[in-house]
């Protein structure tokens, strides 16, 4: 029997594993799908020849992760393209506002705002790598104080405050608005603002790259790095109860609240599986994959400089489109998260082809096919859009949980990102990462710093598990 397991091969569980393996644990990962990568795989959705991201796209918290950047990915494969500019986001006027990689140029398009994104930017960026490393962490006393609080006073405000506060013109706070709209939340609810900081941060600093080939490229080269420290993968191996797993002690989950639920049977102390089972998840998405004939026809040039484009214009647009799925209705005019890869990396089409990758958020578990609302937002910003399409795929929230039991009803973070749950999820616990059960440890995105392939939840659950083992190793 090895050391430790692993239960799930997503990103969190890949990582816990090299964080064990690297410790000198012999470690065996099981994992429910046939290949590795949870929410970072790649797949012919449509066509073949068309290599379609079946969930994550755009990988920013992937190149600033604190332990991805330590590993040797490149030598495993992985290869970070970079597009031009990190995000472009049009409006009805044809033109569109463009966030640059580098703080100096700022953001484009804005007019006077430009300097104005950049003075709210600027202390931000400059200690980027110590402020990640808090971020991207479990509460805890912060290793750099002065940076974490000028941070964290404006991530505290709902974004729609931040986003008037620190801008006069509307198309700089449409482009904040539709950064702070990954947080899933309403807008006008703190912590949306912090979404919005962190990833203008993270443009201005590492950029918003993504991996040659999909994403898969990146879960490839963690599980055969992994394998080189001597850590085995099974697929095709759901587990289906603790019991099955003997006395192998530790074990980690890269599984929600309702995974944990399911595994450990009645062996929870009441208190705690009364805390899992309040736990809240958040809204759905609705995911469309395109093969296209050719580049989607933007009418403002500039969006073709960006693999990620955001479609919803104005600050109240996209305020009114995130506060639907919290009253359990869809938005007429969704706000859409769109990627085109394919632009930039010429593995994913056959010659003279293109591929793109968008989805919209709705109600957990929400049964409404939105593929006509996402398209007329797409065709809206880029007219003739909707001739290029040669094939199509839809993944609607249930299609999506069938995929991947931790996107419950749809949900792709592991649990909402509000206030308390962003930093106490899943229960609250000295260690969020422990369970009542004795070597036990949950490591998915349903725990600190939550969604985002980024593998700190599986990199903060190893470093758990090995300091109770070097306890309970001292102790004996
Ligand atoms: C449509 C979509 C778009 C996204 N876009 C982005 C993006 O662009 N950038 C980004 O950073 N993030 C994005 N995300 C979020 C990101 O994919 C997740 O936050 C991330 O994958 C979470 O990693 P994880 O390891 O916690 O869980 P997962 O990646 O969900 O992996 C969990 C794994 O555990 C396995 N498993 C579960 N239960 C069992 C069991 N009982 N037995 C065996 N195996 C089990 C599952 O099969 C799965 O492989 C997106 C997600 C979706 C769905």
């Amino acid at each position: 029997m090895p050391d430790a397991i692993v239960v799930g091969a997503g990103p969190n569980g890949l990582a816990a594993a090299i964080e064990l393996a690297r410790a000198g644990m012999s470690v065996r990962v099981l994992e429910a799908a046939d290949t590795v990568g949870g929410g970072a795989r790649s797949a012919e959705l449509t066509l073949p020849g068309f290599v379609h991201d079946v969930c994550s796209a755009i990988h920013p918290l992937g190149v600033a992760s604190p332990l991805f950047r330590t590993l040797p990915l490149a030598e495993h494969g992985l290869e970070w393209i970079e597009p031009p500019a990190p995000l472009a986001h049009p409006f009805d006027d044809g033109t569109a506002a463009v966030l640059e990689r580098s703080l100096d140029a700022s953001v484009r398009g804005v007019g006077e705002d430009e300097s104005r994104w950049r003075r709210l930017f600027a202390p931000l960026t400059r200690g980027a790598e110590p402020l990640l490393e808090d971020v991207l962490a479990p509460l805890h006393v912060p290793a750099h104080p002065v940076q974490l609080t000028r941070f964290g006073i404006p991530a505290a405000l709902p974004a729609t405050a931040l986003a008037r506060l620190a801008f006069r013109g509307e198309k700089a706070r449409g482009l904040f608005a539709g950064l702070a709209a990954h947080s899933m939340l309403p807008l006008g609810r703190p912590p949306s603002a912090a979404f919005g900081l962190m990833l203008g941060l993270l443009a201005h600093s590492v950029g918003w790259p993504f991996p040659r080939g999909g994403s898969q490229m990146l879960s490839d080269a963690l599980a055969s790095y992994l394998r080189t420290l001597g850590g085995e993968i099974e697929t095709g191996r759901r587990v289906e109860s603790l019991a099955e797993l003997g006395g192998t002690r530790p074990v980690l989950l890269d599984v929600t609240p309702r995974g944990l639920l399911g595994l450990a049977g009645d062996r929870l102390p009441t208190r705690y599986r009364r805390g899992l089972e309040r736990y809240r998840y958040g809204p759905g998405v609705f995911k469309l994959d395109w093969a296209l004939d050719g580049p989607i026809p933007w009418r403002a040039e500039a969006c073709a400089r960006a693999a990620t484009v955001h479609l919803g214009a104005t600050l109240e647009e996209i305020e009114a489109s995130e506060a639907t799925p919290g009253r359990g209705e869809i938005a007429e005019r969704p706000f859409v998260l769109l990627a085109q890869q394919s632009l930039f990396d010429p593995t994913r089409a056959p010659e003279g082809r293109q591929t793109a990758w968008a989805y919209c958020h709705v109600p957990n578990g929400s049964t409404v096919d939105m593929t006509g609302r996402i398209e007329a937002q797409v065709e809206r910003f880029a007219p003739g859009f909707r001739e290029r399409i040669l094939a199509r795929s839809a993944l609607g929230p249930a299609e999506i949980e069938r995929y991947n039991e931790n996107y419950v009803g749809g949900d792709i973070n592991g649990g909402a990102a509000t206030l308390t749950q962003l930093f106490t999820r899943p229960v609250a616990r000295v260690s969020p990462y422990t369970t009542p059960l004795p070597g036990v440890f949950l490591c998915s995105s349903s725990t600190p710093p939550g969604g985002g392939v980024h593998g700190m939840c599986g990199s903060h659950a190893a470093r758990a598990a090995l300091r109770c083992a070097n306890s309970r190793a001292t102790r004996t």
